[in-house]
């Protein structure tokens, strides 16, 4: 497993994998690896014969009031996790690799990244597909996988690649929890004993709406409610949004219908989580998955 830090040696190491017939895939992540990421990395070595992970704090798409300094870089230990899972290469490049001084450029989906996420973060969605599209051009990968943690992430940069002709076929994965329901992230780390506690208040609420459902419940707004009512329960929980949208349009919904997502971002103290759930309708049949 070679670690790489500049543009061109990355570029150079996936043209020649390229050029000798190797299936080249890409993980992009912002380290401090947890399981939830190397079940993308497994995922990809599944599918790939050469396989990139990159890591990189990407300041563009933190907000100035947000936890870019703070964000936890753990290197030597992500090197540890990746090297036992068939990792080729580690792509961590400095951020003036990435962003040299007179960098100018954006690349923005309109429409899907102002809603939700969007909304609560300005410029959050522009700075990370401006950062995807460059880890795409550096790696020309075949396959990219990403987590439905980050659903509208996924979404918007399958719009990207679609909107923009990319050779990179676009592979979303589950989301990994913890065995009482938090689903795995970075930010966990934040949380004070107390805190933790509090934060399964997120996938709390994904399944009590999921019960609904299940009872028959099939019109939207007695499910927000219901998954309202859950997140205000918890005294350390501030819900920033929770909502139930389309899962093509992120457009709230008002009858379950097609594919639609539970999506929320709640505060537990100063550590702002997120969470979803894939709500899929099949006639009658409909199929929950937190
Ligand atoms: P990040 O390092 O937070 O930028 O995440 C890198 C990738 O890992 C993104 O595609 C995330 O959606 C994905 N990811 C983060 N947490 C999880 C999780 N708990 N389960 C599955 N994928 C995840």
């Amino acid at each position: 497993m070679e670690l790489i830090h500049t543009v061109d040696w990355m570029k150079q190491v996936a043209r020649q994998a390229r050029s000798e017939g190797a299936i080249v895939g890409l993980v992009p992540t912002m380290g401090a690896l947890h399981a939830g990421h190397l079940s993308l990395v497994r995922a990809a070595r599944e599918r790939s014969s050469s396989l990139v992970v990159s890591i990189f704090v990407n300041p563009k798409q933190f907000g100035p009031k947000e936890d870019f300094t703070r964000y936890p870089r753990t290197l030597d230990a992500d090197r540890a996790a990746l090297d036992p899972l068939g990792v080729h290469h580690i792509f961590a490049p400095p951020v003036e690799e990435m962003y040299p001084r007179g960098f100018s450029t954006g690349v923005e989906v309109a429409g899907l990244s102002e809603r939700l996420e969007g909304r609560s973060r300005p410029g959050h969605f522009r700075g990370v597909t401006t950062v995807v599209l460059k880890l795409f051009e550096i790696v020309q990968p075949s396959f990219a996988f990403f987590g439905r943690k980050d659903a509208q992430q996924g979404r918007i940069i399958r719009q990207m690649a679609a909107d923009l002709n990319l050779d990179t076929e676009i592979v979303v994965c589950p989301i990994v929890r913890e065995p009482d329901g938090l689903a795995l992230s970075s930010r966990n780390s934040y949380l004070q004993a107390p805190e933790r506690a509090a934060a399964t208040v997120l996938s709390r609420s994904l399944a009590a709406v999921r019960q609904r459902i299940e009872r028959g419940e099939r019109m939207v707004q007695p499910l927000v409610e219901e998954m309202r009512a859950v997140l205000a329960a918890e005294p350390l929980a501030a819900v920033d949004y929770a909502e139930i949208v389309d899962a093509d349009t992120f457009e709230p919904a008002t009858r379950l219908h097609g594919s639609c997502l539970a999506v929320m971002a709640v505060f537990i103290g100063s550590t702002r989580l997120i969470d979803n759930m894939l709500i899929e309708a099949d006639g009658a049949k409909i199929t929950c998955t937190i």
